[in-house]
């Protein structure tokens, strides 16, 4: 199997204050990694770090992307170049907590932004598209709509499909869920178990432990800036050998 991304030896910290202590991972295409942990052990700088909104203190972190890996590996990130790195951002799409959404721009405007501003797409080309992908997240009928006409769940739905339009190899979702009215939460699960089915490459921060058992093909928990514990999601969810894990799955069971 490819490996989609990878991250070695990753560490960082802020003031003092070490964050990740050494993050080794990887994801091949078409699978499915959740990651969960107790809020503050690291997870979103890890994402951080993945997307390289964070520069690694030590450590590698790279998308084994066809054009770009080859070029990539073995090198520290501050030895690559701005536009390396920006190639290596768009090969992810990224889904946050919070939406994000272009306020003053509609539901098919936000989708199309990127696809012809960094694209260089047509707004024809780039509205045919989206379409097609908000019709995927269940949105087609709201492409006229402005995100403040929108309930949670729906904004999802549209940043996830304007991360798509821009064509990223992997997904990386941060708690997409978490900011949600539990009643929205699983149209938006719906459309990233939709995704996955399609054999999108997915890493997904979560505390949804029934969307992990059922998607994930791998999970990992994070406990203080470590992987404590990482296989199979039912065997860690099931039978984790970490007594803290142990602990905090009870805790979210
Ligand atoms: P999680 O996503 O698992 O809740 P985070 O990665 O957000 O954890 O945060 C891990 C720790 O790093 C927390 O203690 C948080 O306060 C700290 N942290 C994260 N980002 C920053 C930052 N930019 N500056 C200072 N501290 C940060
Ligand atoms: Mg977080």
């Amino acid at each position: 199997m490819t490996v989609a991304v990878r991250t070695v030896g990753v560490r960082k910290a802020f003031s003092g204050h070490e964050v990740l202590k050494g993050i080794d991972l990887e994801v091949s295409y078409g699978e499915v990694l959740c990651i969960l942990g107790p809020s503050g052990s690291g997870k979103s700088t890890l994402l951080r770090c993945i997307n390289h909104l964070e520069m690694p203190d030590s450590g590698y972190a790279w998308v084994d992307g066809q054009i770009i890996g080859y070029e990539l590996r073995g090198k520290a990130l501050h030895e690559l170049p701005v536009r390396r790195l920006r190639a290596q951002q768009s090969q992810l799409g990224m889904v946050f907590q919070h939406f994000n959404l272009f306020a003053h721009r509609t539901v098919i405007g936000n989708v199309i932004e990127g696809p012809m501003l960094v694209r260089g797409q047509t707004r024809e080309a780039a509205t045919k598209r989206g379409m097609e992908l908000l019709d995927m997240v269940g949105m087609a009928a709201k492409a006229e709509a402005w995100p403040s006409q929108l309930s949670g769940g729906q904004k999802q739905r549209v940043a996830i499909a304007r991360a798509l339009a821009m064509e990223p190899r992997v997904m990386l979702f941060d708690e997409p869920t978490s900011a949600l009215d539990p009643e929205l939460v699983g149209e938006v699960l719906e459309v990233m178990k939709r995704l996955a089915a399609a054999g999108t490459t997915m890493i997904v921060v979560t505390h949804e432990i029934g969307f992990a058992r059922e998607v994930a093909d791998r999970v990992v928990v994070m406990i203080d800036g470590e992987i404590r514990e990482a296989g199979p999601a039912a065997q860690v969810l099931a039978n984790p050998s970490d007594p803290r894990v142990r602990t905090f799955l009870g805790r979210v069971l």
